[in-house]
């Protein structure tokens, strides 16, 4: 193909805007495409912690996160952290002798790999990082310097603004609602709900929670499996903490200048759907591929597909790109 390639990246979130900004950078002529605004889906709804250390199940996996890690540190040197991108570190202790010694063991296992890892006592964590934190004074907490949170909306528009200032093509409030295929099942054209009818080459489906819905377009399954949660955002006219901590039972990190993010496990696993899912709809759900299905592969009939974990977000969105603009040179 000698003109640059036609992309439709359907879904603004965190992942649509990391690989349209990559394909951008490339040469591709993207059109990003929301139904909503940029950054305002689930990616604005998440605790948005950078971290490898929930992910050490297997070691390839944590492995990818480490390397999601060195991403974002690449990216803000690139890009510029301003706004978005708190490398801080991350506070855990616990509050019963099980989950405390889970903690020490997890710590003691991401040591032998190599991840920055400091324990310390409740009593030094709070006279060096954290003075507004209640914790026992004897209480081993775990500090992973390395680890960081992000503010996913401004990343998102930083990204998209990236990619407009040098000749990509943004709209917003309006829904990819049908995909046209040639005879031969190549990507023609994407049609939105305001009526326009778009030329293109390729797509991205990026539309989190929505992408089983966007394959089926092209009658593709992709099975996606939903996973609700319960994100709280208050405002305060002084933040109290200055970095990701997870104490027992709640998460909270800061928000900018003027607001916390609550988010707690043990509330998402009360979550009942019951008999109505629709009336929980309201409610921020992770995407994620069915249990058994790669995180991030090849997954024929699609080019390749990930889960869009903040973590993974700005490696997979770079990954994504070259696969595709690999495919669209090989014609
Ligand atoms: C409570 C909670 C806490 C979480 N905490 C973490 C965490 O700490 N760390 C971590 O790594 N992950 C976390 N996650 C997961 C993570 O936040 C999500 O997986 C990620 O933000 C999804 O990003 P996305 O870009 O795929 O989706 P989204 O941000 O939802 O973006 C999809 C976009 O697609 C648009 N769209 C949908 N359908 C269409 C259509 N037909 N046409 C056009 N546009 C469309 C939507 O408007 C939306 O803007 C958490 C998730 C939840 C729910």
């Amino acid at each position: 193909m000698n003109r640059p390639a036609r992309v439709a990246v359907i879904g603004v979130g965190i992942l649509g805007a990391s690989v349209g900004w990559n394909l951008s950078r490339q040469g591709a002529k993207v059109v990003f495409i929301d139904a909503g605004q940029p950054g305002e889906g689930v990616t604005n709804w998440s605790f948005s912690w950078v971290n490898a250390i929930s992910k050490t199940a297997r070691k390839s996996y944590f492995d990818l996160n480490v390397a999601g890690m060195a991403a974002y540190r690449e990216l803000a040197g690139t890009i510029g952290p301003d706004s978005w991108w708190y490398p801080s570190g991350h506070l855990r202790w616990a509050d019963e002798p099980a989950a405390e010694a889970k903690l020490l063991k997890t710590a003691e296992l991401l040591a032998g790999w190599d991840y920055r890892v400091e324990v310390s006592t409740g009593a030094e964590v709070r006279r060096s990082l954290e003075p507004a934190l209640t914790m026992p004074d004897e209480v081993p907490v775990v500090f992973y310097p390395d680890e960081a949170w992000v503010h996913g909306r401004h990343l998102v528009g930083r990204l998209v603004g990236h990619a407009v200032a040098s000749g990509a093509e943004l709209r917003t409030g309006t829904a990819v609602c049908d995909i046209g295929t040639g005879a031969d099942g190549s990507i023609r054209t994407v049609a939105l709900s305001d009526g326009s009818r778009l030329d293109v080459d390729m797509i991205v489906n990026a539309a989190g929670p929505r992408a089983s819905h966007v394959a089926e377009f092209v009658a593709r399954h992709l099975p996606v499996r939903q996973e609700p949660g319960v994100i709280t955002r208050i405002g305060c006219t002084q933040v109290p903490v200055h970095r990701a901590v997870h104490a027992p039972h709640i998460e909270i990190r800061p928000d900018g200048d003027a607001s916390v993010v609550l988010h707690s496990r043990e509330i998402d696993a009360l979550i009942d759907f019951g008999e109505d899912p629709a009336q929980l709809a309201w409610l921020p759900t992770a995407p994620s591929p069915p249990a058994g299905s790669p995180r991030w592969g090849q997954c024929p009939p699609c080019r390749a597909t990930t889960r869009p974990s903040p973590t993974a977000a700005p490696r997979s969105g770079r990954q994504l790109a070259d696969c595709l603009l690999r495919r669209s040179s090989a014609g």
